[in-house]
């Protein structure tokens, strides 16, 4: 049996839970720390939300899991941190770091001798993420962003186990349209995929809204994640093949050519088809500066529906 743990400085003792705060060597970052040590055996799950501080369904229902979470129903340990990226959140910044305006889930592998998005991203992964057996990442359309719900899991790997391991822990996500493939390394889901540890990013939620409905479906995606993993008791639904999230492999993600006006021609539970016309950049004075057309037929999976866009910042994503 194990006895006391320690995540981040943070130390739990067996059948207890215990908060503190995990300081970012060089900056004046503290991660929010909720360690929950189990009182029977099991795997060592990491949660984080937040790491984009304004996916609020998200980060409303990892605060109420790290409050109510029992260390009595737990088998094994369940490390929370929330919100990831205070200041983001505090601020109501999206997307970004506001100390360095650098894209936390876009810094990975991390540099250690980088700005403070690069250093909190060090201490995610030095301090939490190769310490535990599972990592869940939990985001949602931000600020500007429309999307529906869907799963995201680590295509990319040498660890056959861990992509494996993803894949099959996608499909215990019950609230998701899609579950999609990622081609991507630099994000942290994708990072613990490439150390070995299976991961999820959960998509939920969008543009600053968050009801009831969306947190308690939120938590319950979660929960049966953690179900499936056996750190939390009763039996996994697994929904049957017909009713599960489509599955999707290959992703186009759009980013913005130019600052200026957004015009979207599609909407966030549309399908595209090849050649299609799915969205242009007007300036100021209203000359086209950009026409995106679609690569392939595809789902629509994000639509930036704001009308302001701002240079490198998303605009649209799709995929089949
Ligand atoms: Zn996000």
């Amino acid at each position: 049996m194990k006895e006391t743990v320690a995540f981040g400085g943070i130390s739990a003792e067996q059948g207890m839970k215990n908060t503190g705060w995990t300081a970012v060597p060089g900056t004046d970052v503290k991660f929010p720390v909720t360690v929950i040590n189990g009182e029977k055996e099991g795997k060592t799950v990491l949660i984080t939300s937040a790491i984009h501080g304004c996916e609020y369904p998200s980060i409303e229902a990892v605060f109420q899991l790290a409050e109510s979470l029992n260390p009595g129903e737990i088998s094994g340990q369940i490390v929370i941190i929330n919100p990831v990226n205070v200041d983001a959140f505090i601020n109501r910044r999206p997307y970004i770091v506001p100390s360095d305006g650098k894209n936390l889930n876009r810094l990975f592998p991390p540099d250690p001798n980088g700005t403070t998005g690069d250093k909190m991203a060090w201490v995610l992964a030095e301090e939490f993420i190769k310490k535990v057996d599972f990592h869940i990442d939990t985001h949602g359309g931000d600020i500007p962003e429309t999307q529906p719900s869907y799963v995201y899991y680590p295509g990319i790997s040498e660890d056959e186990d861990a992509l494996r391991i993803s894949e099959e822990a996608a499909k215990y996500v019950i609230h998701a349209k899609y579950m999609i493939r990622s081609q991507a390394t630099n994000h942290a889901y994708t990072y613990s995929g490439i150390m070995g540890v299976p991961s999820l990013e959960l998509e939920l939620g969008e543009c600053t809204k968050w009801s009831v409905d969306e947190v308690e479906d939120y938590k319950e995606n979660i929960l049966n994640v953690l179900k499936f993993l056996k750190v939390y008791p009763g039996d996994p639904i697994l929904p049957s093949e017909d009713q599960r999230a489509k599955r999707i492999t290959e992703g186009v993600y759009l980013d913005a050519d130019y600052s200026g006006r957004w015009y979207p021609l599609v909407g966030r539970d549309d399908k595209v088809k090849k050649g299609q016309k799915i969205g242009y950049i007007k300036d100021l004075f209203g000359n086209v500066l950009i026409e995106y057309f679609a690569e392939f037929d595809a789902e629509v999976l994000m639509v930036v529906a704001t009308l302001a866009i701002k240079k490198g910042d998303p605009v649209i994503a799709y995929g089949r």
